[in-house]
């Protein structure tokens, strides 16, 4: 049985995640204590009791004390289903894309197509990836890599009411994982991006009055922009954005902003396009929050994969010493003037 101190590191939800996706992959049972133990609320909260449960779901495993506020919760992986169909629903505004990131992994051991239904939770969440994060920056690498994923976003859902309603089809490598190599940054052709708003902001203009504070800031940085704008029903009012950037043959940089009362649209817009051009020109290809969600991948691909991010984030270190819990493979660190190379020999399973 593994033991893993779930306040260790950075201490939160993605501790569980990672460590039920490598319990799937790898046979492993673990025990997990002091699961978010310094967050305000801690213990499981929605988002990861469902997808915790999810993954029972997905290979007849057992599970004790899964409920909301567990602090303390084993998990014994049994037989994964193939090509199986999930229903997920979560009652919060939980996010999707974190329970994606629990599940991507995971059912790389499927063998056949693999589908996910997620009834409720929030596609623009907070302090979590928005789906057009993960559909715009992880996916192309992932799809480099042999994973094919779609997302198909049906309802949108918002922070703090969610009611989004999403499929997600996973199409897994046949063998293994490829390896990725992402230490220099290409030259950024362009940026794309997404900017979202509920019907009801129509009138003031909010998602086109959100690009145009992007634009304005990217012409100024000297970017080419193509940013789509889409009005939605939702549950409760809400907008958000999502830039990424886009160079051959690959890059992996984006930025997301989810609006709030009182936060001027163009603002949103303008702070979003700040952030992606600040991680531009830091010179590395691996934005900051990619970098932790790309380890699992990488510890997971058949052969030596390498990325360089600009700051070596809490949640990478954690992340790197989860999977080193469950798999034998090294990532080493270098530092040079302007970020990280983190490499990784994969495990393969
Ligand atoms: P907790 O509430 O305990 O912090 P959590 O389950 O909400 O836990 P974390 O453990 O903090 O989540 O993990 C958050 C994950 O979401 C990380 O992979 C991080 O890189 C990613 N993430 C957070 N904010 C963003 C963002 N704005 N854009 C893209 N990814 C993000």
């Amino acid at each position: 049985m593994i033991e893993i101190d779930g306040s260790v590191g950075e201490g939160g939800g993605q501790i569980i995640r990672t460590a039920s996706a490598l319990s799937i992959l790898t046979g492993k049972p673990f025990h997990i204590f002091n699961i978010r133990k310094g967050r305000q609320n801690p213990g499981l909260r929605t988002q990861h009791l469902k997808s915790l449960l999810a993954c029972t779901e997905l290979c007849e495993a057992k599970i004790e004390n899964a409920r909301i506020g567990s602090k303390d919760v084993i998990f014994e992986p049994g037989d994964f289903i193939d090509g199986y169909t999930l229903n997920i629903s979560i009652e919060t505004a939980g996010s999707i894309g974190l329970s994606l990131q629990m599940m991507t992994p995971a059912i790389i051991k499927s063998k056949s197509k693999f589908r996910v239904n997620f009834e409720g939770g929030a596609v623009f969440g907070k302090y979590a990836p928005p789906l057009q994060y993960i559909q715009q920056v992880l996916l192309p690498i992932l799809r480099k890599m042999g994973y094919d994923i779609s997302i198909d976003v049906i309802r949108y859902g918002f922070y703090p009411s969610g009611g989004a309603k999403v499929i997600a089809i996973f199409d897994p490598p046949k063998s293994h994982l490829k390896p990725i190599e992402m230490d220099t940054i290409p030259s950024i052709e362009t940026i794309k991006g997404v900017s979202v708003a509920t019907r009801e902001l129509r009138n003031a203009k909010v998602a086109e009055r959100t690009r145009m504070g992007a634009n304005g800031l990217l012409e100024e940085n000297g970017f080419k922009s193509e940013i789509k704008t889409v009005y939605c029903e939702a549950n409760n009012t809400g907008c958000g954005l999502v830039l990424s950037a886009k160079a051959f043959p690959i890059v992996g940089i984006g930025s997301d902003g989810l609006g709030s009362p009182g936060l001027k649209a163009e603002f949103l817009g303008k702070y979003t396009a700040n952030t992606i051009v600040d991680y531009i020109k830091k010179g590395c290809p691996v934005d900051p929050h990619l970098s932790d969600q790309l380890l699992i991948f990488m510890a997971l691909a058949k052969g030596t994969s390498i990325i360089k991010t600009p700051t070596l984030t809490e949640h990478a270190k954690t992340n790197m010493d989860i999977i080193n819990k469950f798999v034998d493979c090294e990532f080493v660190i270098e530092e040079d003037d302007n970020g990280y190379i983190i490499s990784c020999n994969g495990f393969t399973l």
